[in-house]
């Protein structure tokens, strides 16, 4: 039986699993965490991710545990909020459930999942492994017939970037009770130095995301949460009987990339071959996607690591390619406020413009 290793079990990972057993694969997944727990993220699911679970015979499961988006409120430089209708609702579900659903299918299809187990680049078939999920009879070095990198925005870095005195992006998140929104509301808060995603689920409960440019360490979250409520009085509004459920979560600064990562021969899906910016609510499509992709480039190329690597980097660039580009210079127009504020206020007077820009960024390749 062929083997594969998927180092990660993130979305990306998941899909590449999923992908990999119905073609009789031998598929072990190993994830650095302990188990499943909430993360930095938006749990904004688009409709190309819904599109990708279906697929994947899972969108009645994540429906039924999720609430559908179908606007979001826009407040732009701490102004009124305007109501933008959605061509095709999207999903809030929070990330725990996402990942559950996703990584129950792969054991129940079959793969195994390795919690705690850290991985390390050690040749084009080998991991080097560590972490407290390892039994004291596994070797330190892992092999199989194909190794696959979905191990997130970080890949191949040993720990975050430290501030190198530019400005960067940092994210950050925390779940609430009491938002002053129903189920399935999204809001969304253009401030001059970042932005605001607030998206309550089916229970009531409220994920709040963000994203802040800045200069220096990573930041006190609970004062950026106060100073954004400062700035914008309708976030100020909804957030006023609201209560922390969650501690604050942080990351960064984050490696966007303008496109693919450089080729290193190693076989990356999903974050690990190219980080875009949350604005869009499209990575976990993307992750998602990873599937279909594996299935192309195995389907066409068995061979060696670096053959299927170049086979799989063609094909997310046919996939994927121009929209990120486009997406990465609507991020640039974001490294600068007065311009980005400019920019999203004639998208919001001019609907059609925004009509027209959502569904490039949602739909399947
Ligand atoms: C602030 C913020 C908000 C976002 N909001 C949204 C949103 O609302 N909707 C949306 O679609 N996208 C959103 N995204 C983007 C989305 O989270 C990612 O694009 C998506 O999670 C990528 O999936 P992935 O599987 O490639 O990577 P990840 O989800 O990062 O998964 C990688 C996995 O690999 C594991 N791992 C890392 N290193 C190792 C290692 N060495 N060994 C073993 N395991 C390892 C990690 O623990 C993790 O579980 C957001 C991103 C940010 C930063």
């Amino acid at each position: 039986m062929t083997t594969a290793l998927i180092v990660g079990a993130g979305p990306a990972g998941a899909s590449a699993a999923l992908a990999l057993l119905p073609l009789g694969f031998d598929v072990t997944v190993l994830e650095r965490r302990p188990g499943l727990a909430p993360r930095v993220c938006g749990a904004f699911l688009g409709p190309e991710a819904l599109a990708h679970l279906d697929r994947m015979g899972m969108g009645a499961h994540v429906r039924a545990k999720g609430v559908l988006v179908r606007y979001a409120g826009v407040s732009v430089g701490g102004g009124e909020e305007r109501t933008v209708n959605f061509p095709v609702p999207g999903l809030a579900l929070p990330r725990p459930e996402l990942e559950r659903i996703l990584l129950d299918a792969v054991k129940e299809r079959g793969g195994s999942l390795r919690w705690g187990v850290s991985g390390k680049p050690a040749g084009p078939t080998a991991v080097s492994v560590q972490g407290p999920g390892l039994t004291p009879s596994d070797p330190p070095v892992f092999c199989a017939d194909h190794v696959i990198w979905a191990d997130g925005r970080f890949s191949g870095q040993e720990s975050i970037a430290s501030d190198s005195g530019v400005p960067a992006w940092y994210g950050w998140n925390a779940t609430f009770s009491g938002v002053n929104q129903v189920p399935g509301g999204m809001s969304l808060y253009f401030l001059p130095d970042g932005y605001l995603g607030l998206l309550t689920f089916k229970d009531g409960t409220s994920n709040l995301c963000g994203l802040k440019r800045r200069r220096g360490n990573p930041l006190e979250w609970g004062t950026v949460f106060n100073e954004s409520k400062t700035q914008s009085p309708s976030l100020d509004r909804r957030m006023k009987h609201a209560a922390l459920l969650s501690s604050w979560r942080g990351v960064g600064p984050l490696p966007f990339t303008g496109g693919l990562r450089a080729d290193d021969g190693l076989f990356r899906v999903g974050d690990a071959a190219a980080v875009g910016d949350p604005f869009m609510g499209e990575g976990i499509g993307r992750a998602l996607g990873t599937g279909p992709l594996v299935t192309h480039s195995f389907r066409r190329n068995t061979g060696r690591a670096d053959d299927l690597s170049r086979e799989i980097r063609d094909l997310w660039r046919k996939a994927y390619g121009r929209r990120f580009r486009l997406g990465n210079g609507i991020r640039g127009v974001f490294n600068h406020p007065r311009i980005s504020q400019l920019f999203l206020r004639c998208l919001l007077a001019h609907p059609p413009i925004a009509r027209i820009l959502l569904p490039i960024f949602n739909r399947l390749p």
